[in-house]
């Protein structure tokens, strides 16, 4: 398990959880919700040329297939595994359905690096629970799969944020060189993310701090 890389030099990773479950996806299908991917956000990490780690989960990534291709072809970006349906590895995880059985939980984890590997890019074994809910029950059932399980050093805050100044202040507060920031990629779940990463990553380049990918970061 990890938390960040190496305190030294001056890179950060930026990480977007792309969350979707069975019951957003039904929001989406009645039209209740329009999205839960955040164009602004991605496209300006592309403008600004930002480097940034997505843990994906399979069903987000075949919603958004097209997005995801162009995720997978920027070389600035690494893909990495947030399961398939974001369902919850220990009981009572912000109320998310709760993956029981630890077969169906590598099940669950291997199928979604099937969808990720279609993808082709930057492929890692980075791999980050829903909700960051894990026990040693949990790690036991991945352990098969060889993945790096990621949390994280800097919690933006940013599901359901009301405003975006509290998201850059968590982030600016805390970053330092080798932290891992945990942020969404994910329409109204987390709604002011794009508004505070021009902020993020101007503070943190103001304070000559550069950006990597996860594996960039963590073997640096
Ligand atoms: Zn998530």
């Amino acid at each position: 398990m990890v938390n960040h890389g190496p305190r030294e030099g001056t890179m950060v990773a930026l990480t977007f959880d792309a969350d979707l479950t069975e019951f957003m996806k039904k929001q989406l299908e009645s039209g209740e919700v329009a999205t839960y991917h955040n164009e602004p956000l991605l496209a300006y990490l592309e403008k600004e040329k930002v480097a940034a780690t997505f843990f994906m989960t399979g069903m987000w990534a075949g919603q958004y297939g097209d997005v995801a291709k162009r995720i997978a072809g920027n070389p600035l970006f690494e893909l990495a595994n947030h399961t398939y349906s974001h369902q919850a590895f220990t009981d009572k995880c912000y109320g998310l359905a709760f993956e029981d059985d630890p077969a169906a939980m590598l099940a669950d984890v291997d199928r979604t690096f099937g969808v990720l590997e279609a993808l082709g890019g930057n492929q890692t074994r980075y791999f980050r629970y829903p909700g960051l809910c894990h026990d040693e029950r949990a790690l036991e059932a991945l352990a098969p799969l060889g993945v790096t399980v990621v949390d994280g050093d800097v919690v933006s805050g940013d599901p359901f944020a009301e405003a975006s100044q509290p998201i850059v202040d968590a982030v600016l507060g805390k970053a330092k060189a080798g932290s891992v920031v945990i942020m969404h990629i994910g329409g109204p779940n987390a709604p002011q993310t794009h508004k505070a990463l021009p902020k993020i990553v101007e503070g943190l380049r103001a304070k000559g701090m550069t950006f990597g990918r996860l594996s960039e970061v963590l073997g640096a």
